[in-house]
């Protein structure tokens, strides 16, 4: 089911002070509505009593599509570091864990932390890949593109919409701008190649080690890379 919760919001322009219904979590089999409201970026849209301009309220949101067993939670960082969305995630899967019957497994949800990640996300599962062979292969990208590609600079999304069946299509978005830049292609089939590779025992705890999650993100491990000093050979 989906839900909504009352606010109180000051209007970022006028500072006008209203209640609103927020939705906490959708559910989009039963409310596909509100998926198409997502992905046109209207959900959570307010306008001001006052002022009449039209904002979107960032709060956290469950995603749920039953159909598919998927679940992502997003949580908006606002200034807050990854660490600390981490652990607010960690603390709201403990009370998932503690109203849910022992019986029954906690479901697996994905963790994002902004609104374009979530909607990138959705489409990944919905194109049927796997998230962290998905963000191996942007690893792989920014790794062969040292120097024109920095992950401090650019941030790369899956594009579902212009993917073929050859081709796994990528964006380029500036970190600062929030332009869209650029376009790369990767061979599916070496995506093909990478799942069967990381679904033989053998090499899935390496998949795992570099993403351990939560939180998967190429970008995030190649800026923590950055900031690890070499260790001295021996
Ligand atoms: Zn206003």
């Amino acid at each position: 089911m989906s839900q909504q919760r009352q606010y109180t919001i000051l209007c970022p322009k006028c500072a006008h002070e209203q209640t609103v219904e927020l939705y906490e979590s959708i559910n989009v089999q039963a409310s596909p509505e509100l998926k198409e409201r997502l992905l046109h970026n209207r959900l959570n849209l307010v306008e001001c009593g006052g002022c009449q301009a039209s904002f979107r309220v960032d709060k956290p949101l469950l995603y749920s599509d039953p159909a598919l067993r998927l679940m992502i939670y997003l949580i908006p960082l606002k200034g807050a570091t990854v660490e600390e969305g981490c652990a607010q995630f960690g603390e709201c899967i403990k009370r998932v864990n503690e109203i849910l019957p022992q019986d029954i497994p906690v479901p697996s949800i994905h963790l994002v932390f902004s609104q374009v990640e979530l909607v990138e996300r959705i489409f990944l599962v919905e194109s049927g890949l796997n998230e962290r062979v998905v963000e191996y292969i942007k690893y792989l990208i920014y790794s062969k593109n040292a120097g024109k590609l920095e992950p401090e600079d650019k941030i790369l999304l899956f594009n579902a919409e212009d993917s073929t069946p050859e081709k796994l299509c990528f964006v380029v978005q500036d970190a600062k701008t929030r332009r869209l830049e650029s376009v790369l292609h990767f061979s599916r089939e070496v995506y093909q190649d990478l799942l069967d590779m990381f679904d033989s025992d053998e090499h899935t705890p390496n998949l795992l080690e570099l993403f351990p999650g939560p939180y998967i993100n190429a970008r995030l491990v190649l800026l923590k890379e950055s900031e690890t000093p070499e260790p001295p050979p021996e």
